[in-house]
């Protein structure tokens, strides 16, 4: 009989959403000390297929250290696990422990700190994600069903139960729309939390899938005609004693004046950001019209094609609006790595509020039947729906891409067009069951 070492794994999530880390046996971590292990640049410019985009700035030379941080450790026991699921999330840093401005957790850092230091504001956040289980033999249950939830019991438990003992704080478990699909809500949290609680979040969903000999896939789309899987990204802000500052119950919509002016940030620079937070060859599948996804750059009040949506908040029983209430950014998938997309809704958002912008106008109805100058005074621009076009918005806007450090920048890009080439012309079905093998 061999004994089994637990190990530990130092983790980053890359711009391919994809996460990847280091491990060593879980004796040798030394609380209270600076603890990194080694990593590669080029490992930024990989492709979810994992062939290294070529060319990339880093060719085969260089090196990094992935540094733990102590307060970002998530440990759980997971049922039929031989050793526990035990991560620190880790910044990519120069041998010498400089912050590597490509790291896509620094990136986020940065922002939140640039956004408190300018505005004295702070961002809260959680990552609502969808998902579909594949390889369980189960005959289809309808859709948002007790027995669709019952048919997969215990998986809905054990997920929350491990997300409980991960911290994650889950709040709700549904079964979707969706054949197979489910939801996993969580409570907001700080910034830089909320995107790790994600990747953890994504992380357990899939190996408690696993071992029962199932697979949890998020990718945007499982087939092209299916159901989508979205992330939707929930935001709100608190000053810095932590009181909620997104509400005003005089304005329209409930948003106050910066939550407004941080979500008009978003709104203006949104075509250029889905090529970062839906950013894969077939996250446009899903950014079409009467999906419950987003497809125009559209501001709405619990409309649920809105791109960015007013969450309805309970007030059942005299409860505060304020607490609670928040706008929520849905054309984002799990194929963004949530610390780089939440890093450029901050900026966005920071943008706003710099330029102290007025709300955008609510809208609800078809935008399809609305006269093109009808769109435009109402803002509603379609979103970019093919990779080659999400990337030509994105690289239409100076203010976005002045976001990203200028290798940063062409890391990304670089490994976006490698990605486009490697996965083929067209999204077909095909297509669809290769990113849901990989997300
Ligand atoms: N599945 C939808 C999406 O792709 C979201 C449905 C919902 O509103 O929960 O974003
Ligand atoms: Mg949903």
């Amino acid at each position: 009989m061999t004994a089994t070492t637990d190990l530990i794994t130092f983790i980053t999530t890359d711009y391919a959403g994809i996460t990847r880390g280091r491990s060593f046996p879980v004796a040798d971590l030394k609380p209270g000390t600076a603890q990194s292990t080694g990593w590669v640049p080029a490992n930024m410019s990989l492709t979810p297929f994992d062939l290294i985009a070529d060319p990339n700035p880093w060719g085969s030379t260089g090196d990094l250290r992935l540094l733990g941080d102590e307060a970002a450790r998530y440990r759980v026991d997971l049922p039929g696990a031989a050793t526990p699921f035990d991560v620190m999330f880790a910044d990519i840093t120069d041998l010498d422990g400089t912050p590597w401005p490509l790291c896509p957790r620094g990136m986020l850092k940065a922002a939140l700190d640039d956004l408190r230091a300018e505005t004295g504001l702070n961002l809260l956040a959680s990552f609502e994600h969808e998902f579909q289980l594949f390889g369980t033999g189960w005959d289809p249950a309808p859709a948002f069903s007790l027995r669709a939830l019952r048919q997969a019991d215990p998986y809905g438990p054990d997920l929350v139960a491990a997300c409980q003992a991960a911290g994650l704080e889950p709040e709700t478990y549904i079964a979707e729309y969706g054949r197979d699909q489910f939801e996993i809500t969580l409570a907001p949290c700080a910034g830089v939390e909320a995107a790790d609680r994600a990747v953890v979040l994504r992380e357990l969903a899939r190996e408690i899938a696993l071992r029962r000999g199932w697979r949890a896939s998020f990718a945007p789309k499982t087939a092209v005609d299916g159901v989508g899987n979205g992330v939707h990204i929930h935001y709100s802000l608190a000053d810095n004693d932590g009181n909620p500052v997104s509400h005003d119950a005089s304005a329209p919509g409930g948003v106050s004046q910066p939550m407004a002016a941080f979500t008009a940030g978003i709104l203006r620079h949104m075509p250029a950001l889905i090529a970062i937070t839906a950013p894969s060859p077939i996250s446009g599948l899903r950014l079409q019209p009467h999906n419950w996804s987003s497809s125009y750059t559209w501001f709405g009040d619990a409309d649920r094609e809105a791109s960015l949506r007013i969450c309805p908040v309970n007030r059942i029983g005299g409860r505060d609006p304020a607490r609670a209430f928040n706008i929520e950014y849905r054309p984002a998938d799990a194929c963004a790595g949530p610390h780089l997309a939440l890093a450029m809704l901050v900026r966005a958002g920071l943008e706003g509020l710099r330029a102290d912008l007025p709300a955008p106008p609510l809208f609800s109805g078809d935008p399809a039947l609305l006269t093109e100058a009808k769109r435009a005074a109402l803002g509603l621009v379609r979103l970019p729906c093919t990779p080659d076009a999400a990337l030509v918005a994105l690289l239409a806007d100076p203010v976005v891409c002045g976001w990203f450090d200028p290798l940063a920048l062409e890391t990304y890009v670089g490994m976006k067009r490698m990605e486009i080439a490697l996965a083929g012309p067209v999204p077909d079905d095909a297509m669809c069951q290769r990113y849901a093998g990989i997300y």
